[in-house]
């Protein structure tokens, strides 16, 4: 493994039993994540793109043990975390954090600033309360907040304001890595930017690498240096973020930059790329390529046969048997 990855993914597997029928006798089986692999390298943001319920929420949380994979490995730093003890892991969480969608739910609203930002730093031993309170107020400085804050409780912030004490608290034990899910989606677009910029600026300050997901592509466009995009559990195509953009190979990346409004992503996209009918469901994926009943290149091959990963010489990943560049 090169030395500058961080993270290394190998084709990681996560299952879900959903119970169902008479009595929820009978169950289901739903392949959130279904082989995935990739690395992230230290310094970079990688973003995770994809429609809800394709799995890639699963997979952030999955690649930090919150929940259990299945199958497949997760090396950080080289080494293998795919099946620490609860022990073992609770020592190496200080290097991996997650920032969520909805701070709120996060941030205990019977508990004042203060206390929740000094909480990690007493749960895992790291210093004395009094140390603590001079290390919170270096945090908020950090995160565009002042310490006016700490006597308030969680409901007397905004959404941004939330959201930057959540991103306080997550850099608290100097993580390594952070795991962002939905991190701005929650904000108006004004307050996106903002917390968008910090989170530029921590990631040099801190020595940060990201994992972010979104599925915004436009806001992916701005932060990310390498975008992976997933369907139904699995990635179908992995680039630079330009490159990718410029010059998507899978017809469903490009089909998702049809879907957004009105933006450089989506202007030279015509009639025919506009991406049709909903996820199937991952209980039964469909046959070969996942993707071919929503495709608008689909050729026999394509239900027949799951096709493999193709790299160029950019290495800008695909999983397609007829990428854009052949049929364009
Ligand atoms: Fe479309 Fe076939 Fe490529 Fe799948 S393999 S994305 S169905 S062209």
């Amino acid at each position: 493994m090169s030395q500058d990855v961080l993270l290394s993914v190998n084709n990681l597997k996560k299952q879900f039993a959903k119970k169902k029928g008479f009595l929820n006798r009978e169950k289901e089986i739903v392949k959130a994540v279904d082989g995935v692999s990739f690395e992230l390298r230290k310094g970079e943001v990688l973003g995770l793109v994809g429609e809800s319920g394709c799995g890639k929420s699963t997979l952030g949380r999955t690649i930090i043990r919150l929940y259990q994979p299945d199958s497949g490995k997760i090396y950080f730093e080289g080494e293998d975390i795919t099946s620490l003890s609860l022990k073992e892991l609770k020592k190496k969480r200080k290097d991996f954090q997650m920032i969520f969608q909805d701070p709120f739910s996060s941030l205990n609203p019977r508990m004042k600033i203060e206390d929740i930002l000094c909480e990690p730093f007493l749960i895992h031993k790291v210093c004395s309360k009094i140390e603590a309170k001079k290390k919170i107020e270096i945090l908020l400085k950090d995160v565009g907040l002042s310490a006016s804050v700490l006597q308030k409780y969680p409901h007397e912030f905004s959404g941004g304001q939330r959201q930057r004490i959540g991103i306080a608290r997550a850099l608290a034990l100097k993580p390594k890595m952070i795991i962002a899910d939905e991190a701005v989606s929650a904000l108006d677009v004004s307050v996106q930017a903002q917390v968008i910029n910090i989170l530029k600026d921590l990631l040099v300050k801190y020595s940060l690498s990201y994992v972010f997901i979104s599925h915004d592509l436009a806001v992916v466009s701005h932060i990310c240096d390498r975008v992976a995009v997933m369907y139904l559990g699995q990635i179908v195509e992995l680039g630079a973020t330009h490159d990718l953009f410029n010059n998507p190979r899978h017809p469903y990346t490009k089909a998702l930059m049809a879907a957004i409004p009105n933006t450089e992503l989506s202007k030279s996209i015509s009639e025919k790329e506009v991406l049709d009918g909903d996820l199937p469901s991952p209980i039964a994926p469909p046959s070969g390529c996942r993707f071919h009943p929503r495709c608008k290149f689909a050729k026999q091959k394509c239900s027949l046969e799951a096709p493999s990963l193709r790299v160029d010489e950019k290495s800008h990943q695909v999983s397609c048997h007829f990428p854009l560049e052949l049929v364009n």
